[in-house]
C-alpha cells in the first residue's frame, strides 16, 4: 500500500505540470517535486495509463476487512484503500479532461467528487426570494434592493485587517476548546486582488497555512467569521494540520501530503470548512459575538445586526442557485450572460460579484457543489452519528474524527 501511496504522489505531481491549479498543496519530500518539475509535461496518455495501473495494482491488493471494527483506529486500513482508489480515479478523470474530454456537469462532478449535487428548479428559488423581500421591502428588483440595503453592512478597508484578526482568534480559541490543535501550528494572512475566489487557504506543511483575502469586491461584515471558520478554524487550515499530525506523521500515509485539487477529498475540505463555521457558532452565538464584538471593530452600526443575520441565513438557503448557473452554462444550455443574469436574480449576487463567480465556475467548473451539497452531506453525516445542534460535544467530536480520516464522500453515505 505505500508504494502504491507514493507513486500515486509523485503522479499527482506530474499531473500538476499540465495544469497549475491542479496540485493545492504538497508537503512531501522536496525531491519529488524538483523531479515532477525536472520531468516536465510527460504525454497524458502515459499519466493516464499510469493511473490505471496503479488501480489495478490496489484492485489486486486485498481490501482490509473492517467488519467489528470497533474504534477509528480499526477501519483506517479500510479507509485508506478507498481513499487511493477514488482519488486515482478522480485523478485519471482529470487527465481525460485535460486531454479534451468533455463531461457534463453531474458526470464530472460524479468522476471528479464521487457526488452529483441534486437540481432544484426556479420556483424552489423564487419561494426563498419571496421570504427575502419581506426584510428588504420596497419598489424595484429585488436584488437592487439587496445591494442597497447591504452597503450597510461593508467593512472599511482600513479596518478589515482588525476585523479578520478578531474573527480568527475568536474561532481558534473555540475549536482549541474541543479539538486538540497540533503543537506550534499557525498561520499568516495575506491581501490580494485580481483572483476568481473571495478567499484561499494554502497550506504549507508543517502545522502552517496561508490564508489570501480578496480584496476586489466589498467586504461585508459576515464574511469575517465565514472566511476565518471556512479558511482557518476549525476550517482548511485544521483539516489539513490534523490530517498531517494523525494520518502523515503518526501512520505515515504519505499520500495525505498531497493535495489534488480537483479529487473528492474537496468536498470533504469544502463541506466541512463551510460546516465547521456552523460549529463553531452554533445557533445564536454568531449573530451575538458579531454584534458585541465585529460591528464596533468595524465602526458599524450593531442595531441592524439581528436583522442582517436572518437575511444571511436565508440567502445562503439560495447557495445550490450557483449549481444550476454553473450547469447550465457548463452543459452550453443557457449563455454565459444567462448565467450572469440568473445568478443576479436567484443568487442575489451584484453583477460584480456575479461576474467574479462565472470566472470561478470557468477555472473550477463543477467545483462548486462541493461548498454546498458538500456542507449538507457532512451536516448530514456528522447528524445521523448524533452530532446534532442539541448534542454539540459529540458535535465537535464527530466533526474532529471526520476531518482526522481519509474519509471520502462515498464514505459518508
Ligand atoms: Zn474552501
Amino acid at each position: 500500500m505505500n508504494r502504491i501511496a507514493e507513486s500515486y504522489v509523485k503522479l499527482v505531481l506530474a499531473v500538476g505540470q499540465h495544469d497549475a491549479n491542479y496540485v493545492d498543496a504538497f508537503y512531501g519530500p522536496a525531491e519529488w517535486k524538483q523531479a515532477a518539475e525536472a520531468a516536465g509535461k510527460r504525454p497524458l496518455p502515459d499519466l493516464l495509463a499510469e493511473a490505471r495501473a496503479l488501480l489495478a495494482a490496489l484492485a489486486a491488493s486485498p481490501v482490509p476487512d473492517a467488519a467489528g471494527a470497533a474504534d477509528a483506529a480499526d477501519e483506517l486500513p479500510r479507509l485508506r484503500h478507498r481513499y487511493l482508489e477514488r482519488q486515482l480515479s478522480a485523478l485519471a478523470a482529470h487527465v481525460e479532461a485535460l486531454g479534451g474530454r468533455r463531461r457534463t456537469f453531474d458526470e464530472e462532478s460524479r468522476a471528479l467528487y464521487d457526488a452529483v449535487a441534486p437540481v432544484y428548479d426556479a420556483a424552489h428559488y423564487q419561494a426563498i426570494l419571496d421570504r427575502i423581500d419581506r426584510i428588504v421591502p420596497g419598489k424595484g428588483p429585488l436584488s437592487d434592493r439587496i445591494e442597497a440595503y447591504r452597503r450597510r453592512f461593508v467593512i472599511p478597508p482600513d479596518r478589515v485587517d482588525g476585523v479578520f484578526a478578531a474573527a480568527i482568534a475568536e474561532c481558534r480559541r473555540r475549536t482549541a476548546a474541543h479539538v486538540p490543535l497540533p503543537p506550534g501550528e499557525s498561520f499568516t494572512v495575506a491581501y490580494v486582488k485580481n483572483k476568481p475566489w473571495s478567499g484561499y487557504n494554502w497550506y504549507q506543511g508543517g502545522f502552517h497555512s496561508l490564508i489570501q483575502v480578496n480584496t476586489d469586491l466589498p467586504i461585508y461584515i459576515d464574511r469575517a467569521l465565514d472566511l476565518a471558520g471556512h479558511e482557518g478554524y476549525p476550517g482548511h487550515h485544521v483539516y489539513n494540520a490534523l490530517l498531517e499530525q494523525h494520518l502523515v506523521r503518526d501512520r505515515g500515509f504519505v499520500e495525505l501530503t498531497v493535495y489534488p485539487l480537483f479529487s473528492p477529498q474537496s468536498l470533504i475540505a469544502e463541506g466541512t470548512a463551510n460546516f465547521g463555521v456552523e460549529v463553531v457558532f452554533p445557533g445564536p452565538e454568531r449573530v451575538i459575538f458579531e454584534r458585541q464584538v465585529l460591528y464596533p471593530k468595524a465602526g458599524l452600526d450593531p442595531a441592524g445586526a439581528a436583522n442582517y443575520d436572518r437575511l444571511q441565513e436565508l440567502l445562503r438557503d439560495l447557495g445550490y442557485a450557483g449549481n444550476e448557473a454553473a450547469r447550465g452554462y457548463l452543459d452550453g444550455k443557457i449563455t454565459r450572460d444567462a448565467a450572469q443574469a440568473w445568478l443576479v436574480r436567484y443568487a442575489l449576487m451584484s453583477p460584480e460579484r456575479a461576474a467574479q463567480r462565472l470566472r470561478f465556475i470557468d477555472t473550477y467548473r463543477s467545483y462548486v457543489i462541493n461548498y454546498n451539497y458538500g456542507q449538507d452531506l457532512v451536516r448530514r453525516y456528522i447528524e445521523s452519528r448524533g452530532g446534532t445542534a442539541d448534542h454539540p460535544d459529540q458535535r465537535w467530536r464527530e466533526f474532529a474524527r471526520l476531518i482526522s480520516s481519509p474519509r471520502l464522500p462515498s464514505d459518508l453515505r
